[in-house]
């Protein structure tokens, strides 16, 4: 009977490819992580938002207070035009912290109904950068894990064999493992080597052709980082709506950091460019005036009180320029050898801050089914029980049914994100008369925004755990999760 190592090599060392690393060590798996960048931990990327799906999955690792230390909470959120004049806060996240009356949710697709009385879903939604959530990932790790993350190492290929397959890198080193889990991102490695490892063509929209990419880009974004500047307040939120173009802005403790989004002339599923400084200036002349946020120090050419983009940009840290692509994935795995993770197998527009923390829900629902999977053949390949010892073979079938599961666990899920996310990003930049008028007169209405709370409320409530990680539920609010991470053993 042939064997196979039950190594499972994680592509992409980003937030969703670390979760992953989390996750399998959990789960006892043995794995190899190759990421491209020089480093793990790295000051690139812009902040996110961390939700209370994300933050719960996370805390399942033990990492919250390490990430409530590095990160801000969020309340209002202050929204103005592109002239600097107030439209309306928008309490989103205050709501989220505050006790509701007495009522009851109904479950969508069930008869479960949740009684709607305590506090929250359990913790604040907050801001943190990039950089400080992989660094609080990267240190939560144990060594012997740690040792298994290796940068410098770019993916180029892949290669199915009789019981596995073969990842191989640009330095011309490979990697043997039972499955390859593509967390590398938008523009996947994994996902265009995978239509056609085994031989099969590419399936249209998959991605393995450049030019048929399965994401369309409707908008750029501009970010940058910059210091907390005379009268900014940490936990200070604001956007700015207008046609054409919008801006999300938050500040933490040390650092503020801004992203603004502007429409593209036309959407495109081309490869994007690489924006160069002359772009970039480009595009500060062209939004500068945008407002980033109320501020005594400041007046624009209105003579309002904010502080601009422009004014901002003088005294930037970090900046990026980037597409926002946008969509959902037709096939997430390919067989039972690949399969795809986080932005690799779908894209949101960051509007609703969302793509990471379902790129981590994403890793819940597939290394739950691992984790069975390679238990069990565990059991039967040796008597010692312990997964990270088998060495039986895992059937390719039954891996391909798990991933199979997986999508359609996800699937409906992150469609529905997908659209949310992208609808936003078209509100915010009025995109349409119509979008300019919910914007305006809608969706700024408390009523309508607390209804829209309690909607996404239900749907938060049946987000899943790990299965198989004991402990104590620390994110416990008013709207009780349907899945509870189990309790640990007397
Ligand atoms: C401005 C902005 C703001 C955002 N705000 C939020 C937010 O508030 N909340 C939220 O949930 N989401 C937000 N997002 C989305 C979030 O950044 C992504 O969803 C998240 O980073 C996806 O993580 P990932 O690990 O799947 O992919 P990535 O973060 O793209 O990481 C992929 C990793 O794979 C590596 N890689 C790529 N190719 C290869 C290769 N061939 N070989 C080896 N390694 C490779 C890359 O170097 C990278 O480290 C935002 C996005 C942007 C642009």
């Amino acid at each position: 009977m042939p064997t196979t190592a039950p190594k499972i090599v994680i592509v992409g060392g980003g937030p969703v490819g670390m979760t992953v690393a989390h996750a399998l060590t959990k789960a006892g798996i043995d794995f190899v992580l190759l990421e491209s960048r020089p480093s793990i931990v790295m000051a690139a990327g812009a902040s996110l938002v961390m939700s209370q799906i994300g933050l719960r999955a996370l805390s399942q690792f033990g990492v919250l207070p390490a990430i409530e230390k590095a990160s801000t909470p969020l309340s209002i959120c202050k929204r103005f035009d592109h002239l600097g004049r107030t439209i309306g806060d928008t309490k989103l996240f205050s709501y989220l912290h505050e006790k509701y009356t007495n009522s009851m949710i109904r479950v969508p697709s069930s008869n479960y109904c949740i009684a709607n009385t305590t506090h929250s879903h359990g913790c604040a939604s907050r801001v943190i950068t990039r950089r400080d959530l992989m660094q609080v990932l990267f240190d939560a790790l144990p060594v012997e894990a740690s040792s298994k993350l290796l940068p410098n190492k770019k993916v180029s290929s892949l290669h199915k064999t009789d019981d596995g397959v073969v990842v191989k890198c640009t330095d011309g080193t490979s990697y043997e493992g039972a499955l390859v889990i593509g967390a590398d991102g938008a523009y996947s490695a994994v996902r265009k080597h995978m239509a056609t490892m085994g031989g099969q063509q590419d399936a249209q929209g998959q991605g393995g052709n450049d030019e048929d990419l399965p994401y369309l880009t409707t908008y750029r974004c501009f970010w940058m980082r910059f210091p907390r500047l005379p009268g900014i307040a940490p936990g200070d939120m604001t956007e700015s709506h207008g046609p054409q173009a919008t801006t999300q802005y938050f500040a933490s403790e040390d650092s503020a950091v801004v992203a603004v989004y502007e429409r593209l002339p036309q959407p495109t599923r081309r490869p994007p460019r690489r924006y160069s400084d002359e772009d970039e200036a480009a595009f500060v002349a062209r939004w500068g005036h945008l407002p980033l946020a109320d501020n005594p120090s400041y007046r624009n050419a209105e003579g309002i009180r904010v502080l601009t983009l422009g004014e901002a940009y003088a005294h930037r840290i970090q900046t990026g320029f980037i597409n926002l692509e946008e969509g959902v994935v037709a096939d997430w795995s390919r067989g039972g050898r690949a399969v795809l993770v986080g932005d690799a197998a779908h894209k949101f527009t960051p509007s609703t801050g969302a793509g990471c923390n379902n790129g981590i829900v994403d890793v819940v629902v597939l290394v739950n089914k691992l984790h069975k999977i390679f238990a069990t053949a565990a059991a039967v390949g040796n008597s010692s029980g312990s997964v990270k010892n088998n060495a039986s073979v895992v059937p390719e079938e039954e891996l391909a049914a798990a991933f199979r599961e997986y999508q359609e666990v996800r699937f409906d899920t992150v469609t529905l994100g997908c659209g949310l996310s992208g609808r936003a990003t078209g509100t915010a930049s009025w995109a349409t008369p119509w979008a300019k008028f919910m914007d305006l007169y809608v969706l700024s209405v408390d009523l309508v925004l607390r209804y829209f709370l309690r909607w996404a409320a239900a749907k938060t409530a049946l987000t899943p755990v790990f299965d198989f990680i004991e402990g104590e539920d620390t994110v416990v609010g008013k709207y009780p999760w349907v899945h509870k991470i189990p309790m640990p053993q007397a």
